[in-house]
Parts: structure tokens; sequence; C-alpha cells
């Protein structure tokens, strides 16, 4: 590997701008990092640079811990956004600059002056100034003067920044072949998706400080992991669908106390399922589709593009999808919100069946990807209508689920059972419950209906900060690092995962103990592309959780029950404390 990144952090005031980010580029690999303004790209570009110190964290680059090396030792060449050439020096004398520094003899300087000329494709321009040549000439020179004292690395931000198209193509060109010509391990920071696909090998999404998924380019497009990667680079419809497990839908509802079959199999299972706009079609009638029916709709927009035909499609009733993003601020009815999918057709689409505004159509897809998120809708869970709305309106609550493009709906929900007949349908996804007194018999009441995660949430409760991930036995072990995974890739908080051993502990047990934390982090970074802290503590668990929680505010608690389906009792205080934090069961 070439450059190597072991959970590399950043913070300013606080907050960390770039969070636990771990990552491994190939020799001579162009690995491009995507993410929107402010998602700490270009700390995490200075910090492989050497150019901002990371708080924590390990850099390597071929095999060398850099992390304290200063830039010039450092061995990479830097491309800025803003042009950064010297603007009383030549063309020329800027490329010479980083070989006069290292005391290169002159005759070297002009040799490796004229090579670097020549590759970017403009000889002869040495006594040139800045000012003289073109944004992307001048762009094009500091490639070169990045590259003159032969760097082992080449790390460009923005290098297109303020070019306009046509230039950016061009040097888009000059820079992907310079880069395969000299074959050096390249890393480019963009905010542009078509850039990204355009040049990198391999890609990395970056969202609030953290790393959220890598890969190549058609592997995000067409499989991401998460919402943000699957709206970001490119449009995609997300849908909301219900999934029967097993055929548990068809078996008849068992008692409460029944408990020899897995519980959370009796629940239909909610997914969110990621729709491309291309991949949807559009027919007369569902007969007339080739494709798998979705629902009938109404051509509510349409928009030609030249080679596209962009259009909205109200989806009535009938349809099974329900989107994600439409926000119901219905009690428990069960009508669907009005759900919109986003459909283009090319030319030979639109000549095959010509539509226009307010026609009634079939949609069908021909390919949808089911997002592996624990966490697809939220449901506030409460005895009445207020006490509903009040919970729904509770600020993290709402900020999260625009942060996760998700649905926010209520159900009343009697706080206990009325012997075992269930009088209304499980909620879906990720059911939202008021912290406090009444807290656990809430969270009974919901588990035994097979209704995971819950969410149990202080009236009060702010963004956490930080967030402490624990599962209390290996049976939880994978569905906490799912749930784990999905809520840190939309909250900007440093995450870190306790291991909890009793005091008297032998050191085999210890020694195992972290061997086993270790197994976590890798099952994380495998399964998740997730890299988390882990801390071992030594003590009784609970005590030990309502310790870590109650040492500083606005922490909240990601764990998983040692049992599916059940709440002990000594767990009741984590949930009860007043004022209290976040608990989100797994
Ligand atoms: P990007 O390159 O993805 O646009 P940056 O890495 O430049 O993002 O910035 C990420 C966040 O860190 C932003 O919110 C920015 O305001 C903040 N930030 C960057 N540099 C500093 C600094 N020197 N002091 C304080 N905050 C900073
Ligand atoms: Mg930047």
């Amino acid at each position: 590997m070439s450059i190597t990144l072991d959970q590399v952090t950043k913070q300013y005031q606080g907050n960390p701008v770039v969070n636990d980010v771990s990552l491994a580029v190939a020799e001579g690999e162009f690995f491009v990092l995507l993410g929107p303004s402010g998602s700490g790209k270009s700390t995490l570009l200075r910090a492989i640079a050497g150019l901002t110190a990371a708080d924590h964290g390990r850099i390597t680059l071929f095999g060398r811990d850099v992390t304290q090396v200063s830039a010039r030792e450092r061995e990479v060449g830097f491309v800025f956004q803003n042009y950064a050439l010297f603007r009383h020096m030549t063309v020329g004398e800027n490329i010479e600059f980083a070989l006069r520094v290292r005391r290169v003899k002159p005759a070297e300087r002009a040799r490796r002056r004229k090579e670097l000329l020549d590759l970017i494709g403009l000889p002869g321009m040495d006594d040139r100034l800045p000012t003289q040549l073109s944004g992307g000439q001048q762009q094009r020179v500091a490639v070169a003067r990045a590259l003159a004292h032969k760097p082992k690395v080449l790390l460009l931000d923005e290098p297109f920044g303020a070019l306009d198209a046509k230039i950016r193509e061009e040097l888009r060109r000059t820079i992907r072949s310079v880069q395969r010509e000299l074959g050096i391990t390249t890393i480019l920071v963009t905010h542009d998706q078509e850039e990204a696909f355009a040049l990198g090998d391999r890609l990395g999404v970056m969202n609030l400080g953290r790393l959220l998924e890598t890969g190549r380019p058609t592997e995000l497009y067409t499989r991401p992991a998460t919402r943000f990667v699957a709206t970001f680079l490119g449009a995609a419809n997300l849908l909301l669908r219900r999934e029967a497990r097993s055929g548990s839908d068809l078996a008849p509802a068992r008692a409460e106390g029944e408990t020899d079959s897995p519980l959370r199999d009796r629940r239909d299972q909610e997914v969110v399922a990621m729709l491309r706009p291309e991949e949807a079609e559009l027919a007369p009638d569902r007969d007339a589709l080739l494709t798998a029916f979705l629902g009938y709709g109404h051509v509510e927009e349409l928009q030609f593009t030249g080679a596209l035909e962009r259009l909205r499609i109200r989806m009535g009733t009938e349809g099974a999808a329900r989107s994600s993003d439409s926000r119901s601020n219905e009690g428990e009815t069960s009508a669907m919100p009005p759900v919109w999918i986003d459909v283009t057709r090319t030319q030979p689409e639109q000549r095959a069946f010509p539509l226009a505004l307010g026609q009634r159509v079939a949609v069908g897809t021909r390919r949808i990807h089911v997002l592996p998120t624990p966490l697809s809708s939220f449901t506030a869970c409460a005895e009445s209508r207020d006490s509903a709305a009040i919970l729904m309106g509770n600020p993290w609550l709402v900020d999260l689920t625009i942060r996760m493009q998700t649905r926010l709906s209520a159900q009343v929900e009697p706080l206990v059972a009325d012997d075992g007949a269930d009088p209304v349908v499980a909620p879906a996804g990720v059911a939202v419950v008021t912290a406090g007194p009444d807290c656990p018999a809430r969270v009974r009441r919901l588990l035994a209906r097979g209704v995971t995660p819950v969410l149990c949430l202080p009236e009060d409760a702010a963004p956490p900060s930080r967030v402490i991930v624990h599962f209390a036995g290996q049976v939880a072990r994978r569905s906490t690092l799912a749930v784990t995974a999905s809520l840190l890739r939309h909250v900007p908080a440093e995450a870190v995962f306790l291991g909890i051993l009793p005091s008297d502990s032998s050191e085999r047990t210890r020694t195992a103990g972290l061997r086993q934390l270790l197994d976590v982090r890798s099952e994380a970074q495998a399964g998740h592309g997730l890299d988390v802290r882990t801390e071992l503590r030594l003590g009784e668990r609970i005590e030990e959780l309502l310790r870590e929680l109650e040492a500083q505010p606005g922490q909240m608690l990601i764990l998983g029950l040692p049992e599916p389906g059940s709440l002990p009792e000594s767990f009741e205080a984590l949930l009860t404390q007043s004022p209290g934090w976040p608990v989100l069961l797994a």
C-alpha cells in the first residue's frame, strides 16, 4: 500500500471535522475523494500532506509512518484549488522552486523543467509569467511544480476549481494522462460527481467528516450502502418497502409469552430500496410492463433535456411504494403519503410511449437495490396523539430523519398489552419512545412484538457529540454493528466501542477481551466500512455504562440487548435517568 490512513481524526473547536478515517490507497492508484463542501476533504488531504497535524491516528506513506514527519520530508506533491503559483516568478522558476529549495544543481533543474513542460503540454513556456497564462494553463504549471521533486504521492485539491467546463475537461485529460504516464499514486479531491467518475480508479465518499464508502465508481453507483452515497452519486428514488420475512407474515400471531421462535421474525421487515430514475419503466398498463410492477401514477412534471426526458410521477395509493422522503404528520393512519418517482427516459423510450402531463402510467422497476441499513424509517410511539406529536417534534429526531432522508411518522400504542392480541400493526422501522419512568414498559411491549431497533429519547435530547456503543453478549453483535454504522453515517459525533469485563477478570480473560475488541473493529470495517475506536473497561456492566454516560453531557448509547425481544431489569437504569440521554436498543 502506498498511502495508509488509520483512524485519522482532526478536530476544530471540539468538532470532529475529519472523524476516524481509515483508508488504504494502492501504489499507482488514482483515488478520488468526493464529498459536499465542508465534509472534511481538504482537511484530510492536508493531513496526508503534513500541512495539518492530525489529532489522532496514523498516516503511513510507502510503509513509513509519517504522522510526525514534516511536510517537506513526506515526499508528496500538492496542488491547491486556487492557483497557488508564485506570481512574481516565471513558469520555469515556479517549476524549479522545489528543486532549488532542495539544492538541486542548475543543469539538472533545467533538464527536469523541460521534461515537465513537455509532460503537461506547455513546451517552451518557461519565461512566461503566471498572469500571461490562462487559468487552465496555470493549473497545469501547478501540477508540473508539484511533480518537480519526484514525489511519491500527488495530492490535488479541487484543481479544476474556478475553470469553465471546456477547460476543466482538457485539464482533466492532462492530469489523467500525466498520472498514467508516471504511475504516481494520486488522491484528488472534488465535490463534482461527474469529475469523480471520469477520473477515479476508485472513489471514497465523505460526509460530515466520515469516509462513508469506498469502491469502484460503478460499484458505488449501482450498489451503494448508504442513502447519502445513493443520492450524492446521481439521482435516486429512495423507497420504503415492506418485505415479508420467510413467510412469517402468514403465520398466526403468537401469544406474548411464547419465546420459542425468534420474535423478530414475526414482523415484516421494512427496507430502504433505491431506484435510479433510468431503471424505472413506464407503460400504459400493468400488463404492458416488461419489469416488476411498482404501482400506478400520474405524470406531474415533464421536462425535455435533449438526450433524456425527465419525468416526475405522482404515485397513487394503489401502488406498493412508499416514499421515504415525504413526511407524514398523521397519526396511526395507514394512508400513504404522496409519493413521487423521478424517471428519466431515452429518446427511443419516448418514441415507443409518448407521454403528456396528467397521463396515467404504470411504473415498473428494472433494477432495485436494497440498502443494507437497519434504520429504515422512524415511528414515534406514544399512548396518545398529543404525546406522539411532542415526540415527533424533537429537534434532534427531526434533524436525523432529514439527514437520513427518511419518513418520520407516529403511532398510538397502548402502554401495556391487552391479553396478547395486538390491536395495531407493529410500527415500521425504528420505534421511538420517550425516555423516563415508563420507558422500560414501553420498550418491553415493543420488543415483545418483534420491534427493533427501539430509540428511547429524552424529551429535550440534543444531537450527541459522542456515541458509546456496547453489546451485552454475542447475540446482538451483528445487529449492534449494523445499527451503529447506519447511525454514525448521519451523525457528526465521535464514537467509541466499549468492551466491559468484570474487574476480577484474569490476565488471560483481559487479553481475550482485547482481542475480541479488535475483532469487532475488523468486523465493523469489513462489513460496514466503519472504523470505530475501542476501549476495554473493567467493572460491572451497567455501572460502567452509567459512569461513562454521566461523565459528560451530549452523549448517546447504542446498546445491543443480550437476548432478542427482552429487556433485562438491570438495564432499566439506563433508560430512566433524568435528564438522561438517547439510547438506541439493537
Ligand atoms: P471540504 O474541503 O470538504 O469543503 P474542509 O476540510 O475544508 O472541507 O472543512 C471541513 C470543516 O472544517 C468545515 O466546516 C470548515 O469550516 C472547518 N475548518 C477547516 N479548517 C478550519 C480551521 N483552520 N479552523 C476551523 N475550522 C476549520
Ligand atoms: Mg476543500
